[in-house]
């Protein structure tokens, strides 16, 4: 495959440390770009709305793709996402991760979780606080019918960059102190600094594919 598509991808994988993986946002692209891109070899996908992600994955169906979901979990489509994507990179509470848990195992799935945490307020987001994680821990591994792999992060706007890596820092930092390998934080506007902070998970949607056409609500 080549294009430009293929070329921002191509050049975004050799500058990533070996250390992370590129997730491709594609949510507000249509599923034929999301082929084009797998076309040059990239298999995780990042969608944050179900009920854009599942026609999209319906027409992708013939492809091997890993489906992460990245945007605001609501109670009520969790059955959804958990039956739709293996890998979720945003439970942001106790009672959510509770849920994911019960309706994983009566759907006899095993979805790999990362909890987002907000460690600056931000009344944009959600997320646990760092002690609401640290005291809900041992509750949290040991939920059945999951398994959580990692932390998510996200800076609030208007972050300076200097809080801005010492907060992609912090968040590494607590998935160490968790013994949690995986940790999804940085997008296109501040990749690079998660990436050296010891981003596991890069989500980069516009760097890559350029601007989405039909911009959905930011979320998270
Ligand atoms: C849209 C989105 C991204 C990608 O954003 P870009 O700035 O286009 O790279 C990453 N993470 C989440 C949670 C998103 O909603």
């Amino acid at each position: 495959m080549s294009g430009p598509l293929s070329d921002r991808w191509t050049a975004l994988q050799a500058a990533l440390p070996a250390t992370a993986q590129l997730l491709a946002v594609s949510k507000g692209h249509p599923a034929a770009v999301i082929r084009e891109l797998a076309g040059s070899g990239q298999r995780a996908f990042g969608e944050s709305r179900l009920q854009e992600a599942l026609p999209k994955q319906e027409q992708l169906a013939d492809l091997a793709l890993q489906w992460h979901f990245i945007g605001r979990l609501q109670s009520n489509k969790v059955r959804s996402v958990v039956r739709a994507f293996p890998v979720i990179h945003s439970v942001d509470s106790l009672p959510l991760a509770q849920r994911v848990s019960r309706i994983a195992g009566e759907e006899e799935q095993w979805p790999e979780v990362l909890l987002q945490v907000k460690l600056r307020p931000d009344t944009n987001k959600g997320g646990f606080l760092r002690d609401e994680l640290l005291s809900a821990w041992t509750e949290l591994a040991a939920l059945p019918s999951m398994t959580v792999i990692g932390l998510m992060t996200m800076a609030p706007m208007g972050c300076d960059a200097d809080d801005r890596r010492a907060l992609f820092q912090e968040c590494r930092e607590l998935a160490d102190q968790l013994e949690l390998r995986e940790c999804s934080m940085g997008m296109s506007g501040d990749w690079q600094d998660a990436a050296a902070a010891g981003s596991t998970w890069l989500r980069l949607g516009s760097v890559l594919f350029g601007p989405r056409p039909s911009a959905p609500p930011q979320a998270g």
